[in-house]
């Protein structure tokens, strides 16, 4: 995947971004799917700024993000030595998915090498592992010649960047940060996470892009759901993913979803005569008409019908809207199908976790 070429980010960036992550400090860069706030792997103090950063729990792990080396021919790639510092127990299958998939976005969790920072862990002995696709931070990664974590650059909870100008108005006023522009992400949402640290089934952990059919049809393996999983997974209380608090990726808007033809109801549930809502609709549904709900001001925002397109633009258009000052934003349920899941997923925590963030009801 390419990154957009009306923002190329020079070498000396780079090399500066570099430096900057050698020493400690903190740099967002862009990868296909989000961007990411990146800090070196090996140094506590580096991850430390990123949790305090983002204001998140400390023991949410993060994402090892890992270059894939330079090679002519991708497919050639020897990705053991690569992964040896980090992880243990690499299978059959999890050579066949890296080989698949890698570099792209998909993050493999396996058990860590015992030299793997529990800072970043969690304190699991499990690692999450990835090889973004996107060019800049193949460079930036290849350069510092190490392991980057890189959760999504915002503060926790709320809803991931896709452009540079996006993590700016995030960390505006709280952190200045070095950020790499690579254009708007083309993914759009956060890598698909597969749980392979059992050794002998792969859990799906966290929907996205790629999908458990894909991963069937390119590799024969079976992902399964975390339903199907071990008994001990859902036992053992521990945040393994972070996306998977019921509320994240939320805007300060209210948003809810609407079952399909239901908007009138979802509107009359919200009978404030003032209030202001933005009813995002299909592009391939006819046109709502002026028959919302009588005492509501509404207005109709087009959203793509095709799941990977309104991926790649869902967190831009949740940014956007809530910059405009709705009173609530209605989202029509994602149709039935794997390929949807990881909309839906979003969609489904971000309005979970939307309203203002106060507990206190002051700003009407
Ligand atoms: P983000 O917060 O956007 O960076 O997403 C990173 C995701 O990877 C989070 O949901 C993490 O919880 C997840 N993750 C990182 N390490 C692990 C691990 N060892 N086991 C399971 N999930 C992990
Ligand atoms: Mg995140």
């Amino acid at each position: 995947m390419s990154s957009d070429s009306s923002s190329p980010q020079s070498s000396m960036v780079i090399n500066e971004a570099v430096k900057t992550l050698r020493e400690g400090g903190l740099v967002a860069f862009p990868t296909e799917t989000v961007y990411g706030l990146g800090a070196d792997a090996k140094n506590p103090d580096a991850i430390k700024k990123i949790f305090t950063a983002k204001g998140r729990p400390s023991n949410h792990p993060l994402i090892v993000h890992l270059a894939a080396p330079d090679q002519f021919d991708q497919a050639q790639i020897d990705w053991v030595p690569v992964l040896a510092p980090w992880a243990r127990d690499l299978s059959e299958d999890a050579l066949k998915l890296i080989n698949a998939f890698w570099p792209g976005p998909l993050t493999l969790v396996f058990k860590k090498d015992k030299s793997v920072l529990t800072e970043l862990t969690g304190g699991q002995d499990t690692v999450a592992i990835r090889a973004p696709a996107h060019q800049i931070a193949q460079e930036l990664l290849r350069k510092f010649n190490g392991g980057v974590v890189a959760p999504s650059a915002n503060r926790f909870g709320k809803v991931s960047p896709t452009s540079a100008a996006d993590v700016r108005n995030e960390f505006e006023g709280i952190l200045e940060l070095m950020i790499l522009d690579g254009g708007d992400c083309e993914v759009g949402i956060e890598s698909t996470i597969i749980d392979l640290s059992s050794g002998d089934r792969a859990v799906l952990l966290r929907p996205g892009l790629i999908t458990p059919s894909e991963i069937l049809a390119k590799t024969g393996i079976k992902v399964h759901l975390p339903g199907e999983s071990s008994i001990s997974d859902e036992a053992a209380d521990l945040p393994r993913v972070s996306g998977s608090l019921r509320a994240h990726y939320a805007p300060n808007t209210p948003l809810r979803m609407y079952a399909p033809g239901m908007v009138l109801d979802a509107l009359s549930e919200f009978p404030d005569t003032k209030s202001r809502v933005a009813v995002a609709v299909w592009d391939s549904d006819s046109s709502l008409g002026d028959d919302g709900h009588p005492s509501v001001y509404f207005e109709e925002v087009i959203i793509p019908s095709d799941s990977v397109t309104l991926a790649s633009r869902l967190y831009r258009s949740l940014r956007d809207l809530d910059q405009q000052g709705w009173d609530l934003i209605l989202f029509p349920e994602p149709p039935a199908g794997e390929e949807w899941d990881g909309v839906r997923d979003r969609l489904q925590r971000a309005s979970f976790g939307s309203g203002p963030s106060s507990s206190s009801h002051a700003n009407s």
